[in-house]
């Protein structure tokens, strides 16, 4: 009898969960990620013909058709963004497509960054967050609202492209650890690879006075992943919004090809992580769209611009159902990332505004 109550005891240890979650909800990690000003349309229908070849925007128009130039748009896409439309596509959730009808949109009044990922990492638009200026949240992000849980404290992380990522995340007040602009890794204990970024990043000149290139964020995030298992990551990629404002559509192009791969390459990492494997979510999305007519207009996003309201979003992990891309009609709003994402942990994310509903398709068990 005794062996028989010592094998129950241990099986009640071990199958104890680290945390409250609904039955069967698998999820123990969430990672949000951003493609600044990334457009739909290239999201789903991958390069577009008379933007690829105009010499306006493309310096070799020969070697970008080489690139990304496919007969359909299926075959495009892929091209564009091959982990998207294998992995993520086969199984996760895409939504946004608006040629098939389904639809998602930012709530903001302003269709530009801060107040898109306000609008994103709170669960609300907020009429003062109203300019792209290094002004201190006096929201408090979903990132902050788990920071403050015991069980997550010191557990949420955030890597940016763009210098404005410590006001947005307010840095001082959250105490989450942001690494955005031009800043270094910090910390005792740096990997080979973060003194290496270190001293590689200020030889190389970024193109813009408040926005890295992309392969620094993303390597410092991926050192930071391996190196302190953060439970909650916030990444947001900047290139794609840069180069497009910039009128160079090979280098958005190729910036959207490379962030599919280091999203891609960050999602095997996770699979051959033991504390990360078969218990990560991932929610992608974008702060705003961009326009799109007359022809210029793919350059540009906010009020007076049509269309850079049009957003899209995508998620991957245990808890689901691998529906690929959404078709027919529908509509979900860049509110809801907040309150989903904190779903995916078992948590009930409210704040001292409505937030946006938890999208119900992308769980298993709802
Ligand atoms: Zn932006």
């Amino acid at each position: 009898m005794l062996r028989y109550l010592t094998l129950f005891f241990l099986l009640t240890i071990v199958t104890v969960r680290p945390q409250a979650q609904p039955m069967g909800q698998q999820t123990e990690n969430v990672f949000i990620i951003t493609l600044d000003g990334m457009r739909w349309q290239e999201l789903y229908g991958g390069a577009v013909d008379s933007l690829m070849t105009d010499p306006e925007y493309v310096k070799d128009t020969a070697q970008l058709l080489a690139l990304f130039d496919a007969p359909t748009p299926e075959e495009r896409r892929k091209k564009l963004m091959p982990w998207f439309w294998s992995t993520l596509a086969q199984t996760g959730q895409l939504y946004g497509n608006r040629w098939l009808g389904n639809k998602v949109d930012v709530t903001n009044f302003f269709w530009f960054s801060y107040p898109g990922y306000n609008e994103i990492l709170t669960g609300y638009s907020d009429p003062r967050i109203n300019s792209n200026s290094k002004i201190w949240n006096p929201n408090v992000t979903v990132l902050e609202w788990i920071n403050r849980k015991p069980e997550y404290n010191g557990r949420v992380a955030a890597f940016g492209s763009w210098d404005v990522f410590p006001f947005i995340i307010n840095e001082e007040r959250s105490g989450i650890p942001v690494n955005a602009g031009f800043e270094l890794a910090e910390g005792n204990g740096l990997s080979s690879r973060e003194l290496f970024l270190n001293e590689l990043q200020p030889t190389v000149p970024s193109p813009w006075g408040g926005v890295r290139l992309d392969a620094f964020t993303h390597n410092y995030a991926l050192e930071f992943i391996k190196k302190r298992h953060p439970k909650v990551v916030f990444i947001s990629y900047g290139e794609t919004d840069d180069f497009a404002h910039d009128g160079r559509y090979d280098h958005y192009l190729k910036s959207a090809y490379h962030t599919d791969q280091w999203i891609g390459a960050l999602w095997s990492y996770i699979q051959s992580d033991p504390y990360y494997a078969g218990k990560t979510t991932l929610l992608i999305t974008t702060d705003h769209g961009r326009g799109t007519s007359p022809k210029s207009e793919w350059k540009s996003h906010g009020k007076t611009f049509e269309g850079s309201n049009a957003i899209w979003m995508a998620a991957i992990g245990p808890d689901t159902p691998p529906l690929g891309e959404i078709a027919g009609p529908g509509q979900h709003w860049q509110n809801q990332v907040a309150k989903t994402a904190a779903a995916f942990l078992g948590l009930d994310y409210s704040n001292e505004q409505e937030t946006g509903a938890v999208i119900g398709e992308m769980f298993n068990k709802r």
